[in-house]
């Protein structure tokens, strides 16, 4: 049974303007998809189905075999960790930064967590540890930093499916190459759906997914896609 199924989706965000017209694709569990295509082909809109801001207007949108309207919000979100693009992080240490939103978990108990969950790689590649202050008052980290700890924060959570929605288009394709290594390499049995628009992005992803024009234009390996062209 796949981990994620679209299953004929139509959908628009306004009612004259169809944007996704029938989609179907599957994403097996411990798979690693990359959505690509061009800007406006509808790949964030994906992820927004997926995470529930929105419903479908024809088809289904499953989470392993089950119909998302019919589970909780809740439960869909919890399933699901999304990265976005320019991860927000607080004015304070990386360890709050990581522990935030475990409601009821101390700090403490969320860092040996995150030992345990194996994000230490993430972390450890970062000048300082858990307590270094961010933000104004403390450590400036870059772009690719930021988002090893926006990474970080989720995978602490343990989230059977990771969606990284252009988290790391906005890095210099070395930084990007390095992180995503990384995260498969902790990460290599969760399912994880990466949506992108660089070429760079999808070298560790075992099915390419492109998208044109709200449709699905062609899907497979690398080595499927280069043989059709
Ligand atoms: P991509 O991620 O591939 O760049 P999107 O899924 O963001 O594409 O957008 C697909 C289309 O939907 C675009 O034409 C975009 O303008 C439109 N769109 C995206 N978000 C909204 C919205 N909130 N309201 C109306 N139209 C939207
Ligand atoms: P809007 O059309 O007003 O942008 P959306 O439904 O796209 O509304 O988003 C609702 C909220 O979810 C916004 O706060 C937005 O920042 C956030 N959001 C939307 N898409 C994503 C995403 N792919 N990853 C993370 N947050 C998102």
């Amino acid at each position: 049974e796949p981990r994620v199924t679209f299953d004929n989706v139509v959908f628009g965000y306004d009612p004259d303007r169809t944007i996704l017209h029938g989609l179907s694709f599957e994403v097996p569990a411990g798979g690693h998809v990359a959505i690509v295509g061009p800007s406006g082909a509808g790949k964030s809109t994906i992820a927004r189905l997926l995470f529930r801001f929105y419903d479908p207007w024809q088809g289904r949108v499953l989470i392993d075999g089950q119909d998302i309207r019919e589970v909780s919000q809740e439960s869909v979100r919890a399933a699901i960790g999304i990265v976005p693009q320019d991860s927000v992080l607080f004015n304070d240490t990386i360890g709050y930064n990581i522990a935030y939103g475990h409601d009821g978990a101390t700090q403490e108990q969320v860092v040996a967590a995150a030992r345990g969950a194996a994000i230490l790689p993430f972390v450890e590649r970062l000048p300082q540890g858990f307590d270094t202050e961010v933000g104004e008052r403390g450590l400036k980290l870059s772009g690719g930093e930021k988002q090893r700890v926006a990474i970080a924060r989720t995978l602490v959570k343990d989230p059977p499916i990771l969606l990284l929605d252009e988290a790391t288009s906005a890095l210099d394709s070395r930084t990007e190459r390095d992180i995503l290594a990384t995260l498969h390499r902790v990460s290599a049995h969760r399912t994880s759906i990466s949506i992108a628009h660089r070429l760079s992005t999808i070298a560790d992803a075992d099915t390419i997914l492109v998208m044109e024009a709200g449709q699905l234009a062609e899907q497979g390996s690398h080595a499927d896609l280069l043989r059709r062209d």
